[in-house]
């Protein structure tokens, strides 16, 4: 790889959704950010979600930080 940049605003390690989430809303905001995987992206847990979105929880912050999620996505 020969374009790597050796300065970056935010670098995240691991391309899973989380990762790879935060990259996109990141740079949604303008920022300079560098994924760092291992593997493939989504190669890890992610490849094995049923794509289940729920929002229903048993507290109400789960329910305020899941239903937060479900609106940026
Ligand atoms: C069978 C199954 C079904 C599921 N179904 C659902 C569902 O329906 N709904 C739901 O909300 N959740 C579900 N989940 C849970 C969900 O899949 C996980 O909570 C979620 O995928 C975790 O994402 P993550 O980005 O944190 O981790 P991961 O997807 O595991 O991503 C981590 C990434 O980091 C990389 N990595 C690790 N170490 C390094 C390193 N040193 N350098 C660089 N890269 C590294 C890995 O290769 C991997 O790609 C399910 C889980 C399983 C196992």
């Amino acid at each position: 790889m020969t374009d790597f940049p050796s300065v970056s605003q935010a670098v995240i390690v691991g391309g899973g959704i989380v990762g790879c989430s935060t990259a996109y809303h990141l740079s949604r905001l303008g920022w300079d950010v560098v994924l760092l995987e291992r593997a493939k992206l989504t190669s890890g847990t992610t490849f094995h979600a049923a794509g289940l979105v729920g929002q229903l929880r048993s507290k109400a912050s789960r329910v305020n930080f899941e239903s937060t999620g479900f609106s940026l996505a």
